[in-house]
């Protein structure tokens, strides 16, 4: 009985043989897959601990790369920055395209939030955001506001 289930075990064991001729690798990790691997199959399998706790899943570690996490923060400036540049138009709507600092404070805008910034030789400050540029002339106190579009 013993040695009948020990010869079973090593046929299935010689079925498994597993060649790399194909150079498939796993799109997570980059291990080799083997050939014996379904053509649809891009990742290496599971691996579970022997109380079944997943402790190797390269698809599911694949798919939460690609969702996170730098595309997440990207989304989070654009929104930020689109939120900005409503402020500066809500602005721009009520006070004209020249304002003080006390304006661009009742608005919440902060200038060090630009994407990008100029100090010109005459002291002044070109921030940019999305939408808008705002020139900042600290001797006046006056910050003038152009639409990039
Ligand atoms: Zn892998």
């Amino acid at each position: 009985m013993e040695t009948q289930k020990k010869s079973k075990k090593l046929k299935s064991q010689s079925t498994e043989i597993e060649t790399y001729h194909l150079k498939r690798e796993c799109l997570y990790c980059g291990e080799p897959l083997p050939d014996q691997y379904s053509k649809k199959r891009t990742y290496c399998k599971e691996v579970r601990d022997e109380s079944g706790k997943l402790k190797q899943n390269c698809k599911g570690s694949y798919n939460r790369m690609i969702d996170q996490p730098e595309l997440e923060v990207h989304r989070e400036i654009i929104k930020e920055h689109k939120t900005v540049d409503e402020m500066i138009e809500a602005m721009v709507a009520k006070k004209g395209s020249v304002v003080s600092t006390a304006d661009l404070n009742a608005y919440d805008i902060q200038l060090s939030a630009s994407l990008k910034y100029r100090l010109s030789r005459n002291g002044t400050l070109e921030s940019d955001f999305l939408k808008y540029t705002i020139v900042s002339n600290p001797n006046l106190n006056t910050h003038k506001i152009y639409s990039n579009g």
